[in-house]
C-alpha cells in the first residue's frame, strides 16, 4: 500500500456490522460479558475502545510499528513512555525539546528519580560524553522546535544499538507522512496529534508506537494503569483528520517552500531556519530522512520590538501557540512555546527575543507572502 493508500485503507476500516464506511464512535465505558471473564475483546474503557483501538490500528500502520497507543495529549504520551523508565534511569535528549518535555522531564520526571541530561544531538560524539552506566534511552525530537536542526535518525538507532539504549523519537513536526523512524531503526515515536494528525486545532490529543511486544505490553500495561487515554470522540477526530493528512502535508509543503524563499531574500529578515532551504545546515540529510521539509519555518525579526510588531500587522496568521493545522499561525517562541525554557538556557540555544516562528497552513500562497511583506515592511 502506497503512502496515501494507506491513511484512507489502513487500520481498521469501517463497521463490519453496518457497513458503515466511518469507523462508528463506541460512547461507553464498560462491556456485557457473557460470563465472567468471557467477553468481546473489551471489558472496560481505560483499558480498551473499539474507537481508539481503530486509532490505534491505524498509527500502527502509519508508522509501520507493532502496536500503537492512543493518549489524552501529547504530553501524556510522553508521559507514559518515560513510565517505562526507574528510579534511578537517565535519559538523554535533544537539547531544543519541546517545551513540555523539557519541563517534564526536569520539574517532574526528576522528582520519581528519572534524571535527564539535553544535548545537540546532531553531534553524536557530544551525545557519547553524556552516556552514564544508568542511561537508558536517547529521546530525539526532529526536526526541532523552534530552529528546526535536524538529527540522523539512522546513526542515531545505530548508536542507541551500540550503548544498550532505546531510541525514541517525537516525530510530531514531521508525520508518519514524511518520516518514518522506526523503519530508521528507532524503538518508540511518539506524536502530539494535537498538531498535523488532527490538523484542524480541534482536538488535543497523543500518540505512540512501538517496535516490538516486549515495549507494546509493557506500554498497555502503563496506559491502562495510569489512564491517560483518548476519549471515543476525539480518536475518531484524529481517524477523520488522517484522512486528509496526505493531502494537507502536500498544501503546506508547496506553502512553506516558497514562504521561506521569500523570508531568505527579503532584508529586514536576519535569518531563516528551514530544512528546506539549500543553506540550511542538514539539508541534504533531511532530504534524505524525509520525503519532505513540513511547514515549519522561524526567522530573526532582528529584535523583541520588530517581533512584536510583525505579529501584530498580519491578518491571515493567527498569533496562537500550537501548529500543524489547516490555518496558519504565528508565535514568538521566546515569550510563548518556550516561555518555560530559562531565559539563559533559550539564549544558549539560539531562541532569541526577535524569533518568529510559523506554522504555515494550507491558505493561498499568495495571500500569505502578501500578509508577511506588508507586516515586514
Ligand atoms: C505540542 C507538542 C508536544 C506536546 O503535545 P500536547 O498535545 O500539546 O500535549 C510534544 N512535542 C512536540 C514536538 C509538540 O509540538
Amino acid at each position: 500500500m502506497r503512502r496515501k493508500t494507506k491513511l484512507i485503507h489502513g487500520g481498521i476500516l469501517g463497521d463490519e456490522h453496518t457497513g458503515a464506511v466511518s469507523v462508528p464512535i463506541y460512547q461507553v465505558s464498560t462491556y456485557k460479558q457473557e460470563k465472567i471473564g468471557v467477553h468481546k475483546g473489551y471489558e472496560y474503557s481505560r483499558t480498551g475502545n473499539p474507537t481508539r483501538f481503530a486509532l490505534e490500528e491505524l498509527i500502527k500502520d502509519l508508522e509501520e510499528g507493532v502496536r500503537g497507543f492512543a493518549f489524552g495529549s501529547g504530553m501524556a504520551a510522553i508521559h507514559a513512555v518515560f513510565s517505562l523508565f526507574s528510579h534511578g534511569d537517565h535519559v538523554l535528549l535533544t537539547d531544543d525539546v519541546y517545551g513540555g518535555t523539557y519541563r517534564i522531564t526536569s520539574k517532574v520526571l526528576n522528582r520519581a528519580g528519572i534524571e535527564s541530561t539535553f544535548v545537540d544531538t546532531t553531534n553524536l560524539e557530544a551525545v557519547e560524553k553524556e552516556i552514564r552506566p544508568e542511561t537508558k534511552a536517547l529521546f530525539v525530537e526532529t526536526p526541532t522546535n523552534p530552529l528546526l536542526k535536524v538529527t540522523d535518525l539512522k546513526a542515531a538507532s545505530e548508536f542507541a544499538k551500540r550503548h544498550g539504549l532505546l531510541l525514541i523519537v517525537d516525530n510530531t513536526f514531521s508525520t508518519p507522512y514524511w518520516q518514518t523512524p522506526l523503519t530508521l531503526g528507532a524503538d518508540i515515536v511518539v506524536h502530539s496529534a494535537t498538531k498535523y494528525i488532527g490538523g484542524h486545532s480541534d482536538v488535543v490529543a497523543g500518540l505512540a508506537v512501538v517496535n516490538s511486544e516486549k515495549l507494546a505490553d509493557e506500554l498497555h500495561f502503563i496506559q491502562n494503569a495510569t489512564g491517560a487515554i483518548l476519549g471515543p470522540q476525539d480518536s475518531w477526530l484524529l481517524i477523520r483528520g488522517i484522512k486528509t493528512l496526505g493531502l494537507r502535508m502536500e498544501a503546506v509543503e508547496k506553502n512553506a517552500r516558497a514562504i521561506s524563499a521569500f523570508l531568505t531574500d527579503h532584508p529586514a529578515v536576519k535569518k531563516v531556519y528551514y530544512p528546506g532551504l539549500p543553506s540550511h545546515p542538514q539539508h541534504e540529510l533531511a532530504a534524505r530522512q524525509a520525503g519532505g521539509f513540513g511547514g515549519m519555518i522561524s526567522f530573526d525579526a532582528g529584535s523583541a520590538a520588530k517581533a512584536e510588531e510583525v505579529l501584530s500587522k498580519v491578518n491571515y496568521f493567527s498569533l496562537a501557540e500550537s501548529l500543524g493545522a489547516v490555518e496558519s499561525l504565528i508565535s514568538v517562541p521566546a515569550r510563548m512555546t518556550h516561555a518555560s525554557i530559562p531565559a539563559e538556557r533559550r539564549a544558549e540555544l539560539g531562541i532569541t527575543d526577535g524569533l518568529i516562528r510559523i506554522s504555515v497552513g494550507i491558505e493561498d500562497q499568495e495571500d500569505l507572502i502578501e500578509d508577511l511583506k506588508s507586516a515586514l515592511e
